[in-house]
């Protein structure tokens, strides 16, 4: 007998994805299809489950299933043909990887219909949880996204966007939503905004999602970023939405970093930046302050493609020539190994190759863009050294790692961080490396626009967290002391 390794598994020392939402609304577009070709550019959001739901006005159709969204829809979309649709990508940890918690959530009640999808996690789930359950309220799944539509339909007020805007006010933590009812599809984000979310227009139209990439792919032309605490209410017909605030979070903004290091594409732009020039921008921070690297390396190399744009931006700085010298095999999906080998290890061979004529005899800078629990950086620069390279030097374009995130990515709990629990010395002989150098968090606050990096969430870097989980008294310390991490589990 044999094992499989799974592409996911390669990736082993990057934090979690979290998941992908969209929306749309349209009298005359296909909207399943709209929101499957959505969900499609967001599929690196989340591999796990992909689920669609479909409204005609009168009645909802869903269909959820777990895997790649082509592998969810092989035999189709939804069947309803309706004027308006979500969807949903989801990562989560092994345990909660379940049918029951795939998404769109659907639910009838005394309002009619109603269908939500969610990026994020609560930081008051057991609370709000407990609130509802003592006013009559049954709990089907692990999910906190089932709370959000129990404290949704349990609002007083009769009209969706300030019944969505009462509700809100309950809820703590990391949340964007897209959510569909008998005759509206409603986008919301939390006060800090910590997951994105934007609005873009279709001919007769409007669509959401999680990032701007996934507007491009379903045809819809971007307007504008949900704002922090915002509730966008959509009509069919195209007319200008209704936008209410549950709380003027605008001041508080934590938009997570992480989105710009790693998680989002590089053709979004999200929350007015390019991902793309931030990661230019960050790779040229780890120029400017390594400026010895500039006589000392024959090349800068990426671990593709995470660290590629950063190594870009670091080439550009240094004027050190970028070269592919890690052939990267796309190919690998789900695929078949001995059960004598260790699934790491032949992961990362059957996934890069060195290219050899770039790295016989040369000093050679590598950028990647995190190190988690440190478990593949060591194997890369093996295969690299293997093949005759003389020197190497391993770049990060984000800080150490020091501290978990409650807000939805999956980061480790902290005595699985390798930088909270080693010095970078330890580190640097760990990963056999000639030398470790990390972006400092002054230099990706650079990175990002010194003038707006007020507006962001640096958490899992600096230990300063917008928001304490509520559902733990005493958490700070449990968190320092390296036993919890809320979002591990939940991964939405
Ligand atoms: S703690 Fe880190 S990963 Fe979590 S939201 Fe903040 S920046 Fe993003």
């Amino acid at each position: 007998m044999g094992d499989f390794v799974e592409e996911r598994e390669f990736y082993s020392d990057k934090p979690g994805e979290e998941c992908g939402i969209f929306g749309v609304i349209s009298a005359n577009e296909p909207v399943a299809y709209l929101t499957y070709l959505g969900l499609f550019a967001l599929q690196h959001r989340g591999q796990e489950s992909a689920g669609i739901a479909v409204g005609d006005g009168r009645a909802m159709d869903t269909k959820r299933g777990m895997g790649l969204l082509t592998d969810v829809f092989r035999n189709g979309l939804p069947e309803l043909k309706g004027d308006k649709a979500i969807g949903h990508v989801r990562y989560s940890t092994a345990g909660a990887s379940i049918p029951v918690n795939t998404q769109p959530l659907m639910v009838s009640f005394s309002g009619g219909n109603l269908a939500l999808a969610h990026n994020g996690n609560l930081t008051n789930v057991n609370a709000l949880k407990r609130e509802l359950a003592d006013k009559g309220a049954f709990f089907h799944t692990s999910m906190d996204t089932e709370a959000l539509v129990a404290v949704i339909i349990s609002a007083e007020k009769q009209a969706i966007g300030e019944k969505i805007a009462e509700s809100m006010k309950k809820v703590e933590g990391a949340f964007s939503l897209a959510l569909l009812t008998d005759d509206k599809l409603v986008a919301v984000r939390d006060k800090f905004g910590f997951r994105p979310l934007c609005i873009g227009r279709l001919a007769d139209g409007w669509a959401v999602a999680s990032e701007s990439c996934a507007l491009d792919a379903a045809g819809a032309k971007f307007v504008r970023d949900v704002e922090p605490g915002e509730v966008v209410v959509f009509t069919r017909g195209g007319q200008r939405p209704e936008s209410f605030f549950y709380d003027k979070g605008i001041n508080k903004a934590a938009h997570c970093v992480f989105e710009y290091i790693y998680f989002a594409r590089t053709d979004s732009i999200i929350d007015g930046r390019s991902v793309y020039l931030s990661r230019i921008a960050m790779g040229r921070e780890l120029a400017r302050e390594n400026p010895d690297l500039k006589e000392r390396v024959d090349a800068v190399f990426s671990v593709p493609d995470s660290g590629t744009t950063a190594a870009i931006g670091f080439g550009m700085e240094s004027g050190v020539p970028f070269l592919e010298g890690l052939n990267k095999n796309r190919y690998v999906g789900r695929t078949f190994i001995q059960p004598t080998q260790q699934k790491r290890d032949v992961g990362v061979r059957m996934k890069l190759n060195p290219v050899r004529p770039l790295v016989e005899g040369k000093a050679i800078a590598i950028v990647d863009d995190s190190i988690v629990r440190g478990t593949t950086s060591g194997k890369i620069l093996k295969l690299l050294r293997d093949a005759g390279a003389r020197e190497l030097h391993m770049l990060i374009s984000s800080p150490p790692i020091l501290y978990p995130c409650y807000y939805g990515i999956d980061t480790a709990v902290r005595k699985e961080l390798i930088s909270a629990t080693h010095t970078g010395e330890e580190i640097r002989q760990y990963i056999g490396a000639d030398s470790l150098r990390f972006v400092s968090l002054a230099g990706l606050r650079r990175a990002l626009d010194a003038g707006a990096s007020g507006t962001m969430c640096y958490a899992c870097f600096n230990g300063e967290y917008p928001l304490w989980p509520q559902d733990q008294p005493g958490s700070r310390q449990a968190a320092e002391s390296g036993e919890m991490c809320q979002c591990r589990g939940e991964g939405k």
